[in-house]
């Protein structure tokens, strides 16, 4: 039975209802009586001073995913720029992966740390090798990692995850500084959960993979990931253990996108009903070629057409929600996402253990090719040249605005007075710091254009003198 407040992952993620959803989907794919009155529902609309949204139910949004008129996808990626503009602003926040280590003992069928994979060579940090990543990192004007592990409890167990947390804020290069670490490692316990809350992760990373427990269960033949519910059910855990950002995603190619795609935002739906707040981010990975690994072999690949309705369509049905758009995806797709509702890039990756420390990219423990290999400083000059605010903010998870209060931030539109002005001040630091000449040009050129859409005249004034500080050589000032 359908229950989207249940514990029990069977019964927030029910088969039943995701095939009852995709049957009224199809149904009503030509019902465009309906698919107005969904489309208004998803509109922006201003409560007093508010811009608020009320987002789409799985159901609404999978009627809109099935629906192939011309003219409605055109209402769609209107639509999801219009939302992202409401609540993001231009606004596209930058990290980077760090793989630690690609020892596992899980038999995914999709990723080169498989168990059975004899070819790809293991690798470990030591402290001393992770301090090098975190230089080559911070040299680069990286101020947020995502921590990427295998899953070995002999090779990686979570004392060596929080040892490693330690050590990556420990350092400080130059002007460098990690200011927020993601992690993102197998399902574990509450325990676990908990002390990677007081190691001051910022948001737990896990992918469900898939929502299909059959195909599930296919793809993780062996090793502790095999088990769907442990699995499905790790955020809960999350949450309870106190970790307030959490971040789903899907890793497409799988399963049938349409069956994913109401999967993942009925695990959205579960999220917001039992704890009160959403996922703090999704992303939505495509699966790629890697060491023993053919994407072609999974017969669920989706086009890029395809690809960019589901992005659209998830920044409508959770518009507070940000969407994560990774390496893996090529430099043109990556300038059509940013304009349907995405809100995070990655930059410069390296998916191989201890690859940013040494001059060549290297291949040999990768986890899956990189399709933008632009470097930090080409990714900041492309976003600043087509208008978007390149932002290296970590400044609400470390003033405590996480789980609810980053939500109701971004729900009463505090943006324009908060995550605007941080984001011009980090991007000013990147641009004293590690920027060459044109992106520095260009950088400056922007803020000063940025500045003048500020209304509040206090916010203002603090934000101009705090760039004059940066120019002075001071740093760190957030709102
Ligand atoms: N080991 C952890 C786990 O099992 O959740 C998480 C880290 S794993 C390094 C990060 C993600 O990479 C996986 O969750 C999966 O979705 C994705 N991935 C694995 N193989 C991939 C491939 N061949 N192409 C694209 N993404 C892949």
């Amino acid at each position: 039975m359908y229950n989207k407040s249940s514990s029990k992952a069977e019964e927030f993620i029910n088969n039943e209802e995701i095939l009852e959803t995709l049957k009224y989907a199809k149904e009503n794919k030509n019902n465009f009586e309906l698919i107005d009155k969904i489309l208004k529902k998803a509109e922006p609309v201003k409560v007093g001073k508010q811009t608020k949204c009320q987002g789409l139910t799985h159901r609404e949004a999978s009627v809109l995913l099935e629906c192939e008129d011309k003219n409605i996808l055109d209402r769609i990626y209107k639509l999801a720029n219009k939302i992202k503009q409401a609540f993001y602003g231009d606004r596209i926040v930058i990290f980077a992966p760090l793989y630690l280590s690609n020892y596992c003992i899980n038999g995914c069928v999709y990723c080169p740390y498989h168990r059975q994979n004899t070819t790809i060579p293991r690798k470990k940090l030591t402290q001393e090798e992770i301090k090098q990543e975190v230089i080559a990192l911070q040299d680069m004007g990286h101020k947020r990692l995502a921590l990427e592990t295998g899953e070995d409890p002999v090779n990686n167990p979570i004392e060596y995850v929080l040892e490693s947390i330690k050590t990556i804020y420990s350092i400080k290069h130059k002007n460098g500084a990690i200011r927020r670490v993601n992690v993102n490692i197998a399902a574990t316990t509450v325990e676990n959960y908990k002390k990677l809350k007081e190691a001051g992760i910022g948001t737990y990373i896990l992918f469900q993979e898939t929502y299909h427990k059959e195909s599930y269960e296919k793809l993780h033949p062996t090793g502790p990931k095999a088990n769907y519910a442990y699995h499905t059910e790790a955020m809960d855990r999350a949450m309870t253990a106190g970790i307030d950002d959490v971040g789903l995603g899907v890793l497409f190619g799988l399963e049938r996108y349409k069956y994913e795609f109401a999967g993942l935002l009925m695990h959205a739906e579960h999220l917001e009903s039992v704890f009160g707040v959403g996922p703090h981010t999704i992303s939505v990975p495509r699966v790629k070629r890697a060491d023993d690994i053919d994407p072609d072999k999974f017969s669920n690949g989706i086009d890029d057409e395809t690809f960019k309705k589901i992005v659209a369509l998830t920044r409508i049905a959770v518009p507070y929600t940000g969407i994560i758009i990774s390496t893996r995806e090529s430099k043109e797709i990556r300038a059509e996402l940013i304009n349907l509702g995405v809100s995070q890039v990655s930059g410069a990756s390296r998916t191989s253990v201890g690859g940013y420390s040494q001059a060549e990219r290297p291949h040999d423990t990768e986890q899956f090719d990189v399709s933008d290999q632009r470097t930090l400083d080409e990714v900041v000059n492309w976003l600043i040249k087509s208008n978007h605010i390149p932002s290296f903010c970590t400044a609400c998870y470390r003033e405590g605005r996480t789980g609810d209060r980053f939500m109701s931030l971004c729900k009463t539109g505090q943006i324009q007075n908060c995550c605007h002005p941080n984001a011009l001040i980090t991007l000013k630091e990147f641009l004293e710091d590690y920027a060459t000449e044109d992106t520095k040009n260009a950088g400056n050129k922007l803020i000063q254009e940025k500045l003048d859409v500020i209304d509040n005249q206090t916010v203002k004034e603090r934000l101009i003198k705090n760039l004059s500080e940066i120019e002075k050589g001071n740093r760190d000032f957030r709102f």
